[in-house]
């Protein structure tokens, strides 16, 4: 098998998988247990809280594990609204943002607040300015992603930090990490957002496990979720000891050499894009400088078909996110594309273990597509 989807999710590395196996049959304490097992557990968690605080440069007592980006995501928005609920009740956000962030912020719309979707150009980019020049007044929350799972795009998250201090600093800034995180060099400390969410399954970590960064300038933040007071109070819910053991391993992993890795990445994003602009209708179709995620389109191809038959040759590439499968992706629709290009978008995505063969594989398997299918759009 050929695995190019690697922002769809990473394959976990044994030593990841044994550390989790080691607590869940020996070391399966519950942390808040009063007895040495739990004792020990509960300070195994800690442990793992600081190896993954110290990826992400924060105060361990600043990170609180959450079972997944999209819990993540809808905490800090709901808490961030929360704090702000005498400020106002309008959110920033942008036309591409995962549906774990439009989603919740479509429930804050039932509940009266408004929202204002950032468009990007027709590349995918969005700049500072733009978001700031939508921030008013009575703005509780800015909501925007560090880099695009279908693009690549990295976008200005210091910069509109910078901008938010200077023209409303009361508003709050969040930032969905998750294809950020251990792939884009920041660090919360001098990031400047208050609420960061990282998910675990995009670095080579178990399904079922992420984190959110609350920074200083929320105060009390509010749970998610009401019970027995894990994590500090703040999220409830007996910790997924194994799953935050297989997140903290392979922070461990893709922490040694990461500027190795991250380089690794980029010279096989470049050799792609060498190989796949040489096939005939196949355009770039973001500036996205994220190492990992290349977007492109076969123009006139319809994208899942293309995806299908890859597939049937062990091939695994992506035709848009893959929690939009079978629905067209709201992220192509927002660049505004003309119909034959939107229609054949793919993406590609890499991770440490990508070769270059892999990539000839999939640039010869599409040349083929090209040649031997009718164009339908
Ligand atoms: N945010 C982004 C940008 C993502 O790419 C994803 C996963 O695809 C998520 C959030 C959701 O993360 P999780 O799958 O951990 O809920």
């Amino acid at each position: 098998m050929i695995y190019l989807d690697h922002a769809a999710t990473t394959p976990v590395p044994r030593e990841v998988a044994d550390a989790m196996y080691e607590v869940l049959t020996n070391q399966f304490g519950n942390p808040s247990s009063q007895y040495q097992l739990g004792l020990d557990m509960k300070k195994q968690v800690e442990g793992w809280r600081e190896t993954v605080a110290a990826a992400l440069g924060c105060d361990p007592k600043q990170l609180y594990f959450t079972a997944c980006g999209t819990e993540g995501d809808n905490w800090a928005i709901q808490a961030a609204c929360w704090q702000n609920r005498h400020l106002g009740k309008h959110i920033v956000t942008t036309a591409v943002e995962h549906s774990a962030v439009l989603e919740c912020c479509k429930w804050m719309e039932q509940q009266g607040y408004e929202v204002t979707h950032i468009a990007p150009d027709g590349r995918g980019s969005i700049t500072a300015e733009q978001v700031l020049e939508a921030v008013r007044p009575d703005t509780a929350l800015v909501s925007v992603m560090m880099v695009n799972n279908e693009l690549g795009n990295v976008y200005p998250i210091a910069g509109i930090a910078k901008g938010l201090a200077a023209k409303n600093p009361k508003t709050l800034l969040h930032t969905d990490a998750v294809q950020g995180f251990l792939k884009v060099p920041f660090s919360a400390r001098t990031l400047g957002a208050d609420f960061i969410t990282i998910s675990g399954h995009k670095i080579g970590g178990p399904k079922g496990v992420g984190a959110l960064y609350i920074g200083p300038r929320v105060r009390n933040p509010r749970p998610l979720l009401a019970g027995g007071g894990q994590e500090a109070g703040l999220r409830s819910g007996t910790e997924a000891t194994a799953q935050i053991a297989g997140f903290a391993k392979a922070v461990e992993l893709r922490t040694e050499g990461l500027a190795d890795k991250l380089a690794h990445m980029a010279e096989i994003k470049a050799y792609a894009v060498e190989r796949l602009t040489a096939i005939p209708d196949l355009t770039l179709i973001s500036d996205g400088t994220a190492p990992h995620i290349l977007a492109v389109s076969l123009v006139g191809w319809p994208s899942q078909n293309i995806v299908n038959d890859l597939s049937g040759q062990g091939i695994c590439i992506s035709a848009g996110s893959a929690c939009h499968q079978g629905k067209p992706s709201h992220v192509v629709a927002a660049l505004k594309l003309p119909k034959k290009a939107a229609g054949g978008v793919i993406r590609l995505s890499f991770g440490p273990e990508t070769t270059k063969a892999d990539i000839d594989a999939c640039a010869e398997a599409l040349r083929s597509h090209h040649d031997t299918r009718m164009p339908m759009l």
